[in-house]
């Protein structure tokens, strides 16, 4: 997925009394879209890691039973039919599921895939399958949260031995620097200087004085401008420090307990001299492995990393930090991360960053703690 479902949802932090309606309304309506569905068919890397994934491991799929959760358009549901599988179950929560059926149909692969509108969560299968396949990936792994959906399938659908696609991800931080964050500050500050003129003008036209309003207006902005992430695609070069792995998740065994906050402690050295921090950069990758009981002949990886090659369209995440640091070769900074679901909708991450900066003299400068929310 991607740029993908919006959402804004109410849920209790992920629990179970998600209000269907709603969720269906703010998320799932954007996947209801060809135009939509279209910018993930055209994501070359994603496109070509699922492509080679299936393709070079026919081993898994020929004469199999496979799931797809989420089929969408019905792209992995029909190269899994390709591979040679016998039955696939291709399952689609929006109305995309009619045009999943006409592509199937279209591809003349009707007597083995079989496209089914429903929640993973509320439909039934006549059978346990050997595969599940999904492409369940949100913006810095987790957003849209629907990994979950991934996990009932498995509980509840997939074979003792069956084999996850893909079968781990992770979650990666690195420092980097941008010029974004200047931006965001400059339109902020561009926001509030236009609040006081609008503050004037109300008052000497129409005798109200609308200053109260100050604090909330400006609030808002911050959240708005500061204190929400920012998707980028960002250079290689734009990375200042090592990247560190902050979570690993393997999907046969992975629960929603475990995914449901990500907590991590890391320290990250500085490698470039004479630059500044302008905040981290947060991105995933997956692979696809198959299991310890039927390895991948071809492993393949799907990483969204910062790169030359355009990237993907999941992009990275930036986390700015405001005002940035200065830092040198050598500094390490000391990180404390946590991402749990916004209260307000399960869909979205609240993130957390306590940043302290070890200067290469051993000088060490006050921790900085920074709230920002990816939405
Ligand atoms: N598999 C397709 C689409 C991926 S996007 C591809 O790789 O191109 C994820 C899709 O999963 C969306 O179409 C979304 O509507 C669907 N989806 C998300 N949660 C679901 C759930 N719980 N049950 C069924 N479909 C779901």
């Amino acid at each position: 997925m991607g740029s993908r479902g919006n959402g804004n949802a109410t849920g209790p932090g992920g629990g179970p009394a998600v209000d269907k309606g709603v969720d269906f309304a703010n998320y799932f309506c954007t996947y209801a879209y060809l135009y939509h569905q279209k910018e993930m068919l055209s994501d070359r890397v994603r496109m070509d890691a699922y492509y080679n994934a299936v393709f070079q491991n026919k081993h898994h799929f020929r004469d199999k039973v496979v799931l797809d959760v989420g089929t969408g358009s019905g792209i992995l549901a029909i190269w899994s039919a390709q591979a040679g599988a016998k039955k696939v179950y291709a399952v689609e929560a929006t109305k995309m599921a009619e045009h999943a059926r006409e592509l199937v149909k279209g591809n003349s692969v009707e007597d083995v895939v079989e496209v089914i509108e429903g929640s993973i969560e509320d439909i039934t299968l006549p059978e346990k399958v050997d595969v599940i396949i999904s492409e369940w990936m949100g913006y810095f792994l987790l957003r849209e949260s629907m990994f979950d959906s991934v996990i009932c399938a498995r509980d509840r659908w997939l074979k003792p031995n069956g084999v996850m696609y893909p079968s781990h991800a992770r979650m990666w931080v690195a420092p980097i620097r941008t010029g974004l964050g200047d931006q965001k500050m400059d339109d902020f500050e561009h926001a509030m200087s236009d609040w006081y003129n609008f503050i004037d003008e109300t008052e000497s036209h129409y005798g109200v004085n609308m200053n109260v309003l100050t604090k909330a207006y400006r609030e808002e902005h911050e959240k708005y401008y500061l204190k929400t992430s920012l998707w980028s695609n960002l250079h290689p070069d734009q990375v200042i420090g090592t990247a560190a792995i902050i979570k690993e998740i393997d999907c046969l065994t992975a629960t929603v307990e475990e995914i449901r906050n990500v907590a991590a402690q890391f320290t990250i050295p500085i490698n470039m001299d004479r630059t500044r921090l302008s905040g981290y950069a947060g991105w995933f990758d997956v692979h696809f492995r198959g299991s310890t009981h039927n390895l991948a002949i071809q492993e393949i990886e799907l990483t969204t990393a910062p790169s030359t090659n355009g990237g993907t369209h999941w992009g990275q995440q930036v986390f700015m930090l405001h005002p940035p640091f200065r830092v040198n070769e050598g500094d390490k900074v000391m990180i404390s991360f946590t991402m749990s679901r916004s209260k307000e909708n399960h869909r979205l991450m609240d993130v957390e960053f306590t940043c302290e900066l070890q200067q290469s003299s051993g000088k060490r400068l006050p921790p900085v703690t920074s709230k920002i929310s990816i939405e």
